[in-house]
């Protein structure tokens, strides 16, 4: 009695409910990852999420043969590796856990019905999400979920899978079964916050479910100093599970907020999967394909590099850059900045945050970006989700600690002028070391007009 355990996003031992099943129902389970060219180049490629992936492979491989087994790499797409693997082994099944992207389900599909021809069958289960099946989540009157609050009250009420261990010991694939050797993959940005790996995830979890959430409600938006638990990469490879984040999160005000935070990865995980349409264009369909975009590749430019004139959105573009983090506060700052400010298409900033981001994921990008954009669920009025970069920055960042860590040029620039340093009388400019047009860049837009252009755009759209 043989399976395959095809191991996708769920890059751990611990409640794997993919693997304790397999191993509950046969003798003999084989870990397996296939290495899918259509993802490591296809639209979502990213050179940093491809080297965090394989950092967290070579150590899922380390785990296995601490338990006695090992990870089966194919370096051929699952459709091709997974038939070709059930047959030699003469495995009844592969287990995975289920996911809900378009081009996912698509690929299930196709594996179901390849497994089929070939005297096998796929078994997909819970292990990805918070809950376990997301798609079962309804209103009352049977329709999917498309505000967030109602949503949450739902989630909160429903039954909950009991959190595995990791398995104390696995069988030995056969030794003859040859596997491929992991390629160098990617380049991990060059000051990558976090270590990749089941193990670095669990000390994190368990550190911010101890500890550091103390303070979350209160400060998870506070830039100097983030209180945020830095756990988003290690969730979307499933270093972590997140329902066990979730059991461990404590019950008081800070744990009730963080967990609140960690509903909206199911949220949008269910809108993307009840709207797959998403992926590609505006969930209102009166404004898709109507806003006119500024298609300027200057500006477009200067906020991928960090070179706005305004210091939030270029310390947090920066950030990225030199992480592949973003803290959630300025992701919503340079977004609004882009798609409001600049009037540039909100795919645009998403398929970048999607090259760059370590946690890039498909679903919480989308949602994030649709939300900000107000194209997407639960849509408000385009002034709503606006957002001023200077007020942004004078609230969320007032010691300057956040900008000044990632604008180096602005170091010495005093506190009163530092959300608006173009407002520098020229001797502070020289005492600074810090000259506006030529350390610094001259504002690319001024706020209050491009508020004003937005708002128009949008109606013009609305109208259109
Ligand atoms: C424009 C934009 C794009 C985004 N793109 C992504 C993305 O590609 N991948 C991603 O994981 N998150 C994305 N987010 C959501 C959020 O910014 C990150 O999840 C969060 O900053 C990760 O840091 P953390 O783990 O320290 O968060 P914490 O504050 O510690 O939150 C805990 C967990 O809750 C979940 N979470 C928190 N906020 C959100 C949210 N708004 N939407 C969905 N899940 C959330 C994440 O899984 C996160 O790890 C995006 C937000 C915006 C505004």
């Amino acid at each position: 009695m043989t399976a395959i355990v095809w191991f996708r996003r769920d890059l751990r031992l611990h409640d794997n409910p993919t693997l304790t099943r397999a191993l509950a129902e046969h003798a003999l389970v084989v870990p397996v990852f296939c290495l899918d060219q259509r993802l490591l180049a296809g639209r979502h490629r990213s050179a940093p999420r491809a080297a965090f992936m394989r950092e967290c492979l070579e150590e899922l491989d380390r785990n296995l043969r601490a338990a006695g087994s090992r990870l089966v790499v194919a370096d051929e797409t699952p459709a091709l590796a997974l038939p070709r693997l059930a047959r030699s082994l003469q495995a009844e099944a592969v287990y995975a856990a289920a996911d809900i992207s378009p081009f996912a389900r698509r690929r299930d599909r196709a594996i179901a019905r390849a497994l089929e021809a070939s005297g096998s069958q796929l078994i997909l289960g819970p292990g990805t999400f918070a809950v376990d099946d997301l798609s079962a989540i309804a209103t009352g009157g049977g329709t999917p979920y498309t505000v967030f609050t109602p949503f949450y009250r739902r989630w909160l009420a429903l039954p909950r899978r009991a959190v595995q261990g990791a398995p104390p010991s696995l069988p030995q694939p056969p030794a003859q079964l040859g596997s491929s050797e992991l390629p160098r993959l990617g380049v991990l940005p060059p000051q990558a916050p976090f270590v990749a790996g089941e193990r670095a995830a669990r000390a994190r979890m368990l550190a911010f479910t101890g500890t550091d959430a103390g303070g979350y409600r209160e400060h998870h938006d506070d830039l100097g100093q983030p209180h945020a638990s830095g756990l988003s990469a290690y969730l979307h490879f499933g270093c972590v599970s997140a329902r066990e984040l979730e059991s461990l999160l404590p019950a008081d005000d800070d744990g009730e907020a963080a967990r609140r935070q960690l509903c909206w990865r199911d949220f949008y995980a269910h809108v993307l999967l009840h709207n797959p349409g998403n992926a590609r264009a505006e969930q209102q369909l009166q404004l898709r394909g109507k806003i006119e975009w500024n298609r300027s590749m200057p500006l477009f430019d200067a906020w991928r590099e960090g070179r706005t004139g305004y210091p939030l959105v270029d310390a947090a573009m920066r950030e990225l850059r030199d992480t592949g983090y973003m803290h959630n506060r300025a992701r919503l700052v340079v977004g609004s900045f882009l798609v409001k400010d600049m009037g540039i298409d909100w795919r645009w900033g998403e398929r970048w945050f999607m090259r760059t981001l370590l946690d890039g994921d498909e679903a919480s990008n989308n949602g994030n970006w649709q939300w900000i954009a107000s194209v997407g669920v639960d849509p408000q009025p385009p002034s709503r989700r606006m957002f001023n970069p200077v007020l942004q920055q004078q609230r969320f960042d007032p010691t300057g600690r956040y900008v000044r860590r990632h604008v180096p040029e602005l170091r010495s620039v005093p506190d009163t002028y530092l959300a608006e340093p173009w407002t520098m009388p020229a001797d502070v400019q020289r005492t600074a070391g810090c000259i506006i047009g030529e350390d610094y860049p001259e504002p690319v837009l001024d706020h209050a007009q491009a508020r004003r252009e937005a708002i128009a755009r949008y109606e013009r759209a609305r109208l259109a």
